[in-house]
């Protein structure tokens, strides 16, 4: 039996008490002491789900000043230039090391939008068993075996923005998904605002960015009950502010990514940090970022309505340093994180 001691994150809410491990799951979720000598001590919570990613552009500079649209837009912007141009062992070298610092940081799963069709897909999955892996299709045009190629190796498929891709394709790609009942995301309204009824008749699983979205696009994203995963430190890098703390007074469902990795570290804790300070600056509840951080993502990936830790969860979890308030706890880059578990 191994135990953890500290402010919980329950079902409930936060709660002093501790954590019981037991054969890869959690045995006992109580308040009050911990009945034996805990393994570790601070801010218990579930292990962190990093909604957005790419995770194999980390070794990729970026001349500064670049405008947004010249490093990502596809196909030629100066990533996938990159991604095109830079060797297989290269890319794989650089999303092992992501993998590795994202579980130093407490984050568990990480859903990442791969680049370079069913291949590349495949130089993730043989680096890591932590990726959730959207594949994005090589193809300009719609090509049912690609597809099928991508989602035999893939939990689903990660497109870019509706502006970057004609609707036709974008159509059948989504009844592909569908059909195969697997995930489909893609990123909305980041550089220009895009029009948001035809993104919800694709029914996707979540969409990213929503930065340009209106009022009324994140209202209805909210009603279609379609998460949104917002990314405040790439976004920030450009200029622009996600409308976070509209997205909270819809009642949409909110989450957190730190996309490219040529961009910002695989860190929770600075983008919940970073998310925070925004919230607060659009006189938002900065507390609302530690829904986004711990119950948005798990939402998003396992359908979960009630996330705080009990008995029965796998035992996959993160322990913060601290353990007075969760909000600087889980917001402050200077404290440690473990992972604990899986
Ligand atoms: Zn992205």
């Amino acid at each position: 039996m191994e135990y953890l001691s500290g402010l919980v994150y329950t079902r409930g809410g936060f709660a002093e008490g501790y954590v019981a491990i037991e054969d890869g799951r959690v045995s006992e979720v109580s308040e009050g002491a911990c009945p034996g000598r805990p393994s570790a001590e601070g801010v218990i919570v579930p292990g962190l789900v990093n909604g957005h990613t790419h995770a194999a552009d980390g070794g990729l500079r970026i001349p500064p000043g670049m405008p947004l649209e010249d490093l990502v837009a596809p196909p030629d912007g100066l990533k996938h230039r990159y991604l095109r141009e830079t060797p297989a062992e290269v890319l794989k070298g650089s999303m092992r090391e992501y993998a590795r610092t994202s579980a130093e940081n407490g984050i568990s799963v990480f859903v990442d939008f791969r680049e370079g069709g069913e291949e590349g897909c495949r130089m993730l999955r043989s680096v890591s068993d932590r990726a959730v892996i959207l594949g994005r299709p090589v193809s300009p045009e719609y090509d049912p075996c690609e597809i099928d190629g991508i989602l035999s190796v893939a939990d689903g498929i990660g497109l870019p923005s509706v502006s970057d891709v004609p609707p036709a394709y974008l159509e059948a790609v989504a009844d592909h998904v569908r059909r195969e009942r697997r995930m489909l995301a893609l990123h909305v309204s980041e550089r220009v605002r895009e029009d948001i009824d035809t993104v919800l008749s694709l029914d996707p699983s979540f969409v990213v960015h929503m930065t340009e979205a209106s009022d009324g696009d994140i209202l209805k994203c909210a009603e279609a009950e379609v998460p949104i995963v917002a990314c405040v430190r790439s976004n920030a890098l450009f200029g622009r502010v996600p409308p976070l703390a509209r997205m909270f007074e819809t009642g949409a469902d909110v989450a957190m990514g730190t996309d490219n990795a040529m961009l910002c570290s695989p860190d929770m804790r600075a983008e919940a940090g970073a998310f925070a300070r925004v919230l607060s600056c659009q006189g938002g509840d900065p507390r609302d970022a530690l829904d986004a951080l711990l119950a948005g993502g798990r939402k998003i990936l396992y359908r979960q309505t009630e996330i705080g830790l009990a008995a029965g969860n796998e035992a996959d979890l993160a322990v913060v340093e601290g353990g007075k308030d969760p909000l600087t706890d889980l917001t402050s880059c200077a404290r440690r994180i473990r992972r604990i578990g899986i």
